[in-house]
């Protein structure tokens, strides 16, 4: 049920992305998500330094400042309180280039061992459509989204609904499904 991607695929670049035989995902990139899905691929790194201050709006589009928002949540401040804000996080984390938190978020029975590098995808807007369960007295949860990238002249839309679990207190990414652009 979840088919991995042949390694040839994996390196074609610019592929257009997509649904079909794609399962497990969470923003991978657009290459990477023909296979897997979103969110499995490492971020970029390269724009970490310009969305790091606290005080800039934070890049999950939350309205709230990365200060009050993501940023507590990245530095272990702060858990995520509902399935929502745990995705926000991990997209955001995305957007930042913040490898280890997208790991760390991930539940333990699906998370990858490391995340190919992606450097030129730009993930640059994130829209929450709906959510099921991920309350703070739910054990676990959905969450549809739909995240806009780009990567050099591609433009496109990830559109997922992602599953989620709460273990000892905290959210974890479990997996997702890819949904129709
Ligand atoms: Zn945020």
């Amino acid at each position: 049920m979840r088919p991995r991607p042949s390694p040839r695929r994996l390196r074609q670049p610019r592929r257009r992305p997509s649904s079909t035989g794609s399962d497990v995902t969470s923003f991978r990139t657009p290459r990477a998500r023909t296979s897997r899905g979103a969110f499995s691929i490492a971020p970029r790194r390269s724009r970490m330094g310009d969305v790091t201050d606290a005080g800039t709006r934070c890049p999950c589009g939350s309205g709230l400042s990365y200060g009050e928002c993501c940023g507590p949540i990245h530095v272990g401040a702060r858990r995520a309180a509902t399935a929502e804000q745990l995705m926000r996080s991990r997209y955001c984390a995305f957007a930042l280039g913040d490898t280890a938190y997208v790991l760390s978020s991930w539940h333990p029975s699906t998370r990858p061992t490391s995340l190919d590098t992606e450097p030129d995808v730009v993930w640059r807007r994130l829209d929450v459509l709906r959510s099921a369960g991920g309350g703070p007295f739910d054990t676990t949860g959905t969450v549809e989204f739909r995240a806009r990238w780009r990567q050099g002249d591609d433009r496109g839309v990830l559109h997922e609904r992602s599953r989620f679990e709460r273990a000892a207190g905290a959210w974890l990414y479990v997996d997702g499904e890819l949904l129709p652009d």
